[in-house]
């Protein structure tokens, strides 16, 4: 639906004043991207009546706004709201009535009329209204923990229109003032510290918050239920913050104590911020809330910070993975109280701004506070991901122009948080540490409470560094332009000097109907040897289709590494006697290359340059790595063999048999049990490990111990309960998934009868992994449609849908059950999750048919599911490539 306003001509005019009634209104059409300029919000009080018990809130929204030139209607974001009495009052105090109307119902656009001509101008709007809490978590939702009810917000992307009427676009900050009308047995929490407290009639209390600092929509947040408020350690004035900062843990009722690791390594992140910063933590307070049920990971919101429950509730039985990503993703959150909070992108086609800044920074903050976790080969590990979708012809760029709503909940992606990121760190080695710091902290200083853009961030970098434009266009090939740069070396002696030639294209895996040619401003830097048997590093820009590089002091026999501690966004293809140098050198190189060479090798099977006989003749020197990362590196390409390359019983025990080799004897010493001091990095590996083994070549023997675990987890102990914590930990999702497919349908009925008496999240998420891997089980239909169960939490659908496409059965029977049941699962989960539906419905497929049948089905529905259009070109695309790929595969490489 949509409003047409059509008197007079606008005249546009920006110099009116005031009080000059006689100018035009504007002559415009509900805007479906970008709010117009002309009318602009100043700040905003929340007056909200909140109970969990309910069905629905209600409250009224004022909001101060600036009218720019005379008008006679606003456009605004709402989303679901009922909207009664509107007013506005202009500075004489006059009150004129208005009314809310929808204007585009699917894209929460609206608009109020206010029945005559107001002059430009400050007025105060407001509006009364009602919403229901939403049911897909989004804007003000509603879960339930242990049969309690709890209120949760989640405003990002575009989630505030649901929440409150508003101007629901990041460029637009304001302070925002919050009070919850609560039953007196109810906990509540906002942005910021609360100021007051009025105990109202028939068992209610109001209770007001502090303004907050200027904050787009996106990060406005509050939560109301029986809360459990742990009190966490002070977080101690430093140099850059006079006071000292409250820091508090928000957890369901009665699990406050297992919140309180988290709380324990806050401080530490937060004052290591402030020191790369040069800036204090700029609110007034530190709230860390984990939530029932929830999105996505978690979300930054300044001063209550929402965590998924499983990431923030844990204790000594918490798996390893889940230990490790709670203080990652917590260093995240963290850094984006700088990037994204303090300074906002003003539109949604620079997220990257607050994704890629937050993953660098944590993995920075983690590589100082926990050098053991190598968040130096997390940050390429994560790059090398983020690759395999930027090989995509079908990829974002890392600034995707922004055409329809679709677009904003597309850009939360590998290509905005990983590639991002390593683009980030590609430059700051470019740069030089030190002298990047500067600029971000420039940044940072000149636009606090403010936005600012790529542009913005890309020349406070070139003028802390004195680079020129060359700079700055090498930064924005990488931002602004889509693909993985594919660096081809060659080294040659020319006059006695060893001359490195270089040449540039865009990566394109087999099968791809891209285009090669593609120049991107790349910082190469290369390592390699000289006499003596020590080390050097070369760097050079290259921004031209071909280059060449001196290496001072190589020999004919010099070896060398294309990309120098893996830092640089790119992949290389090494002339052939130099591969085999560097291969025989491989044990020499730190970690960080040897993460290189493996991303080379999957990227050369991936091009078809490799068959499958030299990825099984790589692969054993990558195993014996000490390193968890380097020895599974390697993984991925192994199981997609196991997954579609083997076709006979030959070719199924060649691989079985090199990876038995490879990693049995490994995962043996490390035994199937945690020990006593063991590192958590053992647990990661051995968890990882068998992960591989047991479910992707399914080697008998793992498989045999894994069961020994799911029989006991699977008994029931005294109260009736099953006995989950007899299993490891770490390998509870393995060990039900190797129970559900070895002992079918009773398994699976014990599963779905123990998830209704199940809420710790971690053993949720393993019974959902086990129920989803029983594709073969009779009762594999019952565990599907749990899907459409309030048994399976909105946020939980995911993890048992995509367990179970891991194989072909499983992704036939998937698919069939998704054909039937679709609505009433986009009803569930949200059209606006629509743009990662054919992913999980539809990833891993592997033909030319299952490419043909998704797209058969999507197309009608894109109309209806913004982001599904690229969703789907992304997992067609990937679908002909593995094709392409099986396809070219010789069956006698695999026995070679
Ligand atoms: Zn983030």
């Amino acid at each position: 639906m949509c409003t047409t306003r059509r008197f007079t001509l606008a005249a546009l005019a920006l110099s009116i004043s005031s009080f000059n009634a006689a100018a035009a209104t504007p002559n415009d059409t509900a805007p479906l991207g970008k709010l117009p300029r002309w009318a602009q919000p100043l700040a905003y009080q929340l007056d909200l009546r909140v109970d969990p018990q309910q069905s629905a809130y209600s409250g009224s929204a004022t909001i101060d706004l600036e009218l720019k030139q005379a008008a006679d209607h606003l456009w605004l974001h709402g989303q679901d709201l009922s909207v009664g009495k509107v007013s506005l009052a202009d500075s004489a105090n006059h009150v004129h009535a208005a009314q809310y109307k929808v204007a585009a119902k699917k894209e929460g656009v609206a608009t109020v009329e206010f029945g005559q001509t107001l002059p430009a101008g400050r007025y105060r709007m407001t509006l009364e209204y009602s919403a229901p809490f939403n049911q897909q978590l989004e804007g003000v939702y509603k879960v339930s923990s242990q049969g309690a009810p709890y209120v949760i917000t989640q405003m990002e992307a575009i989630s505030a229109r649901y929440a409150f009427p508003g101007f629901d676009e990041p460029s637009f900050k304001t302070p925002f003032t919050l009070s919850l009308t609560v039953p007196e047995s109810q906990v509540a929490v906002a942005n910021t510290r609360q100021v007051a407290e009025q105990k109202l009639d028939k068992g209610w209390r109001k209770l007001s918050f502090a303004a907050t600092k200027p904050l787009p929509t996106y990060l406005v947040a509050f939560a109301v239920g029986p809360w459990d408020v742990v009190g966490g350690p002070q977080i101690p004035a430093t140099q850059w913050r006079a006071h000292a900062t409250p820091l508090r843990g928000i957890a369901p009722h009665g699990e406050g104590e297992r919140i309180k690791p988290a709380l324990a390594q806050t401080p530490a992140i937060i004052t290591a911020l402030e020191d790369y910063f040069g800036l204090g933590y700029p609110f007034d307070k530190v709230d860390l809330l984990g939530a029932p049920d929830f999105a996505a990971g978690a979300m930054e919101n300044p001063g209550l910070v929402t965590f998924r429950d499983y990431l923030m509730l844990q204790d000594a039985n918490s798996p390893a993975q889940n230990v490790r990503s709670a203080f990652n993703i917590n260093a995240h959150e963290l850094a984006h109280q700088w990037f994204g909070d303090t300074v906002t992108m003003p539109w949604w086609d620079d997220l990257w701004l607050n994704e890629a800044f937050a993953t660098w920074m944590q993995a920075k903050i983690t590589q100082q506070l926990h050098p053991e976790y190598r968040a130096d080969l997390g940050l390429i590990s994560g790059a090398n991901y983020a690759m395999q979708s930027d090989s995509l012809v079908s990829v974002r760029k890392i600034r995707q122009p922004i055409t329809g709503n679709g677009d904003i909940g597309t850009a939360f992606d590998s290509i905005t948080y990983e590639k991002g990121a390593a683009v980030l760190n590609m430059f700051e080695r470019y740069l030089g540490a030190d002298t990047f710091r500067q600029g971000v902290r420039a940044y940072i200083k000149q636009h606090q409470f403010a936005s600012a853009t790529a542009d913005d961030l890309v020349s406070a970098l070139a003028k802390a560094s004195g680079k020129d434009q060359r700079f700055v266009k090498a930064m924005q090939s990488f931002l602004d332009q889509a693909g993985v740069p594919l660096v081809g070396t060659a080294l040659s002696m020319e006059n006695g000097k060893a001359v490195l030639h270089l040449k540039q294209q865009r990566y394109l895996p087999l099968g791809s109907s891209g285009d090669a040619q593609r120049l991107w401003g790349i910082p190469v830097c290369v390592r390699y040897s000289i006499a003596g048997g020590d080390a050097r590093t070369q760097c050079e820009l290259l921004d031209q289709a071909q280059g060449k590089m001196e290496l001072p002091g190589a020999t004919a026999g010099s070896w060398y590494m294309p990309n120098a501690d893996a830092a640089g966004y790119y992949r290389f293809d090494m002339a052939r006697d130099d591969l085999a140098r560097l291969t025989s050198n491989l044990a020499q190189l730190p970690d960080t290359e040897q993460l290189a060479y493996a991303d080379a090798v999957n990227a050369g099977f991936g091009r078809g340059d490799l068959d499958a006989a030299a990825v099984l003749a790589a692969a054993p020197r990558l195993a014996q790595s000490n390193t968890r990362e380097v020895a599974t590196a390697l993984i991925p390409t192994l199981r997609w063999l196991a997954k579609y390359e083997v076709r006979s019983d030959a070719q199924r025990n060649r691989l079985t048999d090199l990876a038995r080799t490879m990693y049995l004897p490994r995962l043996q010493q490390l035994g199937y049990q945690r020990r006593a001091g063991e590192s958590q990095d053992d647990a990661l590996l051995r968890a990882a490990l068998a992960q591989f083994l047991a479910l992707d070549v399914k080697l008998p023997e793992v498989r045999q111990a894994l069961l020994l675990q799911g029989d006991k987890a699977l008994e029931k102990n005294a109260d009736g309960k099953l006995d989950l914590a007899a299993a490891n930990p770490d390998l509870l999702r393995a060990v039900l998934s190797v129970a559900a497919q070895e002992q079918g349908t009773p398994a699976v009925d014990v599963l779905i009868k123990a998830l209704g008496s199940t809420s710790e999240p971690a053993q949720r998420m393993a019974i959902l992994s086990g129920l989803g891997a029983a594709t073969a089980s009779a009762s594999a239909q019952r565990a599907r449609n749990l899907a459409l169960d309030p048994l399976v939490k909105v946020g939980e659908m995911s993890t048992l849908l995509r367990a179970s496409r891991e194989d072909g059965e499983g992704r036939e029977a998937l698919w069939k059950w998704f054909t039937l049941n679709h609505e009433q699962l986009i009803k569930r989960s949200g059209e606006t999750s629509g743009g990662r539906l054919p992913d999980l419905v539809a990833g891993d497929s592997c033909s030319q048919s299952e490419a043909d049948r998704l797209s058969a089905f999507f197309q009608p529905l894109l109309g209806q599911l913004p982001g599904a259009d690229r969703g789907l070109a992304q997992t067609r695309e990937k679908t002909l490539l593995c094709t392409a790929l099986r396809e070219k595969q010789d069956p006698a490489a695999i026995l070679r």
